[in-house]
Formats: structure tokens, C-alpha cells, sequence
């Protein structure tokens, strides 16, 4: 049974995180449309659009800051970006890489534009996930995922037209690289004109796409073009695109986590009380160091 379409979000209107990514933030919809269960385990999504950055000589980014609860997943598209915490991880990922920043019991990051990068200028595309961690693993151990496209799970069509990077989960036998929390598909999917793709997305994921690129019609009753965020319904499982151009899709797709949110800021918990000890901690330095 076909997948139907729910929703076609437009790209809400862009915000600055610090000075260095411009996005747009799907969700969680201050307006309650798509509230923070509803891609869940996908708490949140930034999406920073093709945007080209002029050269510059001061650092452009966003600075040390904590985060608890979640993993943080970031795919650039275009340009570079870096990344460094306060575990002593540090990473820097160009087109169509990912880093995968799982901060759990608690971590301080900072995200910049990569420092040649940013002294050069170019173009900036790219996405940052904020993935929700089950209740019992929620105070883990911080971790680091650097998922580069060159070691990445690749499924490519016969006729070399579909590519798809398997970030996470699993696409026709091939699994992903990345360690999850829980069940989650994440590809990188790249479409040439006229070719075609079919999806079976077990009936109790959410699921949804991110266009990037390109301009696709899904199930051969609705086109989407880039920049837009399709939902799809919870019935059925078989979704089917055909590439009408050169397309590029982002498709997340996990099974929910039915347990309370209650979010404040950086930190995404299950009870008042954790956020105030989140806070705490916070003030107090037990989530390290980082200048
Ligand atoms: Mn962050």
C-alpha cells in the first residue's frame, strides 16, 4: 500500500544561528503545525539552503555551547564545516559528509564554517538533525561519528542514474555506518533526470523528505521541488519518486519514541526536574570544558 503525502512545508523564513549558519527550521513549528513528536525521534531540523558566503577574515559560527538528550547529526551538502567539544572530539566535513555528534549525558560544541572555507568564501548548503534519545540513554556517554562520504554505505542503480548514501539504517540490504539509539533510516539520495526510486518504510516510521535539490513527483500524483519538506501520512509503506530533473533528497524516516519532551534550548529531556538539573550541571561545569 502507497504512502500518501500529509503536507508540503514551504522553508519557514530564515533565522541566523550565531553568525555562521542561516536556516530555516522546519520543525519544531513554534505554531504547533508540526509539533516536536511528529517526525519524532527527529526533535528538530535546521536547514541551511544554498547561500554563498563572501570571504572574510573573522570566524563565522556558532560558539561554545552545551547540549543534553540528543544527538546532533549535520550533513553538509556544500562548503565545510567544523566541529570541535568538549570530549576532545574535533571534525571537519565537506560535501556530502556527516558528523554525527551524539551528546547524551552532556557535552559543549561549537559548529563553525571551516577556517579556509571561511576565508575563501563559497557556497554553504546544509542540514543539522537533532535526533531525541530514548529515556534509558539519555545521561550515555557523549560519542563522535565522523561518517565521511568516501567510507560511506553506497546503493547505486544498474543504470548509474539513483545514488543512494546510506547514512544510517538500512536501504535494500545495505546498512548504514552509523551507531543509533534507536530505529532510524537516513539516505543521501541523488536522482538523475527521468530515473526512479521505490521505498519500503516499515508503516511505523515518520517519515519525510527533504528536497535539496531538483524537483520530484512522488507516487505519480504530486511534484515537490527543492527547499520543501514533504510529511507523509502513517499509513502504508511504499513511497515511489521519479526525478522530473536532476533531484537530491534528504529522507529521514524513525520509529517514534513514545515518552514525554520537554525541551528548553540545547537540552531535550523527559521531566521539568531534568531540565533544571540539565541547567545546573550546566552552570556548575560538569559538562567540561571548552573555550
Ligand atoms: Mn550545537
Amino acid at each position: 500500500m502507497k504512502r500518501n503525502i500529509e503536507n508540503i512545508l514551504l522553508p519557514p523564513p530564515i533565522h541566523w544561528v550565531g553568525n555562521g549558519f542561516r536556516v530555516h527550521g522546519f520543525f519544531p513549528d513554534r505554531k504547533g503545525a508540526v509539533d516536536y513528536k511528529r517526525l519524532s525521534p527527529f526533535f528538530l531540523l535546521d536547514y541551511a539552503s544554498l547561500y554563498n558566503f563572501p570571504p572574510s577574515d573573522i570566524s563565522r559560527g556558532v560558539g561554545s555551547h552545551p547540549h543534553r538528550g540528543i544527538e546532533t547529526v549535520t550533513v553538509a551538502f556544500k562548503g565545510k564545516v567544523a566541529h570541535e567539544d568538549s570530549v576532545g572530539n574535533k571534525g571537519v566535513i565537506g560535501e556530502n559528509d556527516v558528523q554525527w555528534m551524539t551528546a547524551a549525558g552532556g557535552i559543549l560544541h561549537k559548529e563553525f564554517l571551516e577556517t579556509d572555507f571561511n576565508n575563501r568564501g563559497g557556497n554553504m548548503q546544509m542540514a543539522q538533525i537533532w535526533v531525541n534519545l530514548p529515556a534509558k540513554y539519555k545521561m550515555s556517554q557523549p560519542k563522535y561519528q565522523d561518517l565521511l562520504f568516501q567510507n560511506a554505505s553506497k546503493f547505486i542503480s544498474d543504470n548509474q542514474k539513483v545514488h543512494v548514501n546510506i547514512i544510517a539504517g538500512e536501504y535494500k540490504g545495505i546498512a548504514g555506518k552509523a551507531d543509533t539509539f534507536s530505529p532510524i533510516n537516513i539516505y543521501d539520495i541523488s536522482l538523475k533526470e527521468g530515473s526512479k526510486i521505490d521505498f519500503n518504510i516499515d508503516e511505523n516510521h515518520n517519515l519525510g523528505f527533504l528536497i535539496i535539490d531538483g524537483n520530484i513527483k512522488i507516487n505519480d500524483n504530486a511534484s515537490a521541488d527543492k527547499d520543501k519538506f514533504v510529511i507523509f501520512e502513517n499509513e502504508g509503506n511504499e513511497v515511489e519518486v521519479y526525478a522530473n530533473s536532476d533531484s537530491k533528497i534528504l529522507l529521514l524516516s524513525g520509529e517514534p519514541i513514545d515518552e514525554p519532551i520537554v525541551p528548553y534550548g540545547p537540552f531535550v529531556m523527559n521531566t521539568r526536574e531534568e531540565i533544571y538539573a540539565a541547567i545546573e550541571d550546566f552552570n556548575s561545569g560538569k559538562f567540561g570544558y571548552l573555550e
